[in-house]
């Protein structure tokens, strides 16, 4: 995988060339192997897609396509409800935004009661003495990358075995992944610890790790024996969803690019009316802590990349997302309006929200409009994700046949 052997490859032509070499195994295969974690630079029983699809630099619809077409519905069958996995935290989370904000409280909460603690210290240096938790923590923090396997157990030992407060491990995975996401984050974390499903929590097993790490771990008696419910309180109702009117062209407008969203040419966005470019890098702004370079700059990376692929985007006006010099550019070119991809709950939309409050306080910004753009993608499933996953998973076949329409 390129990007975890020295410097990223980003690109989205990266990610579609991946994506063709790594299809053959996207069948029964994946299936079988997808649960064993081979290792840093060895971790071929997954397709390690998840950087690319999380910035939307590859499109879930891309990977499932990719997957059905080559092998059928039934071979592919577990690799297409992986991606769909995505989909559902997505409009999980969409549903339901206060459980991000309150994420962030506890988090907050969290860091002030255990700063300076020596076991949280010793866990985010990786020097806790479980070798196989040791190990993903450099793993981590050197290819930004785990497995999901590694992300189960690697969950499980920092509640459960050290007791230490989810609210840190989500943080400091947002921190140093190159996928990190708030929806799959967040909802996994709280999985772990039965925050997400009622009095169902996952202990990590010395023999579980010894047998899908082929044993290069065996945790004997070093892991909890029991993981008992954290302190539970039932999720907040599904809020009603209500998605934007497609867009009118015709309209000169600045396209803000964000992380959320690296590929607007296949957004439902007037790409003829784009006269110049935004960039919202809001990487750093998913942990109040040091958000690894090596994130940051996937996301400025994806950027330029995403720029160069308009029509006319080598040549295409850019600046930051600053409120003042979006304005600024918008007066230069004549732009009546700022135009971007729809951004789920999370950072990015925090910032965009933060920077359509500051727009509307700049005199010569007043005049701008500010539309947003669904895809169909988002649209057309995160309605069924009102409840759990396995009611979720049977729409599956009836989402794909109404989006590919
Ligand atoms: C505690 C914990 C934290 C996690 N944090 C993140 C995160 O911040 N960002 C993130 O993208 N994923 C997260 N995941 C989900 C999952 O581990 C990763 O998506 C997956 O490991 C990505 O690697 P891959 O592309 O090789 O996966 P593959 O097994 O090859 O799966 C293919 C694609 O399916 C999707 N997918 C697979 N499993 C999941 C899953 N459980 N949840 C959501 N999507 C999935 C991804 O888009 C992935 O690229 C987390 C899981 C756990 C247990």
């Amino acid at each position: 995988m390129a990007y975890l052997l020295g410097k990223p490859d980003v690109s989205r032509n990266a990610a579609l060339k991946h994506l063709t070499d790594i299809t053959p195994k996207l069948g029964y295969s994946y299936a079988k192997e997808r649960n064993f974690d081979r290792g840093p630079g060895c971790h071929d029983s997954v397709t390690t897609l998840s950087p690319w699809i999380r910035h939307r630099l590859l499109l879930e619809e891309e990977a499932v396509s990719a997957a059905l077409n080559a092998h059928g519905s039934q071979a592919a069958e577990k690799f297409v409800q992986e991606v769909f996995w995505r989909t559902y935290w997505k409009g999980w989370l969409e549903l339901r935004p206060s459980v991000w904000q309150d994420y962030e409280v506890a988090r907050d909460h969290d860091l002030n009661d255990w700063n300076g603690d020596a076991g949280l210290a010793r866990a985010l240096s990786g020097q806790t003495g479980i070798s196989c938790f040791d190990h993903w923590v450099a793993e981590l923090k050197e290819t930004h990358y785990l497995h999901n396997h590694a992300r189960m157990w690697f969950a499980s030992i920092w509640v459960f075995t050290l007791g230490l407060p989810w609210t840190l491990g989500a943080d400091f995975f947002l921190q140093q992944l190159l996928d990190g996401d708030p929806a799959s984050n967040t909802l996994s974390w709280r999985w772990v610890s039965g925050l997400q499903t009622p009095g169902k929590t996952y202990l990590a097993r010395a023999e579980n790790i010894q047998t899908f790490t082929e044993g290069r771990f065996y945790p004997d008696s070093q892991l909890a024996t029991e993981a008992p419910t954290l302190d539970w309180s039932p999720a907040p109702m599904p809020s009603a969803l209500t998605f934007p009117a497609p867009l009118q062209s015709g309209i000169p407008s600045i396209l803000l690019l964000h992380d959320d969203d690296l590929c607007p040419e296949t957004a439902p966005l007037p790409l003829d009316d784009i006269v110049g470019v935004a960039l919202l890098n809001a990487a750093d702004l998913r942990s109040t802590g040091q958000v690894a370079h090596d994130v940051s700059e996937f996301v400025a990376v994806g950027l330029r990349d995403a720029v160069q692929r308009l029509s006319n985007g080598p040549d295409m006006l850019t600046c930051d997302a600053n409120p003042k010099t979006i304005a600024a550019l918008a007066g230069r070119l004549g732009a009546q309006r700022i135009v971007y991809a729809h951004a789920p709950v999370g950072p990015v939309r925090d910032a965009i929200d933060d920077i359509t409050g500051q727009l509307s306080k700049i005199d010569e910004a007043r005049r701008l409009i500010m539309e947003v753009a669904i895809r169909k993608w988002d649209a057309g499933s995160w309605p069924y994700a009102a409840k759990g996953f396995f009611n979720f998973k049977k729409y599956i076949p009836s989402m794909i046949a109404s989006l590919q329409q």
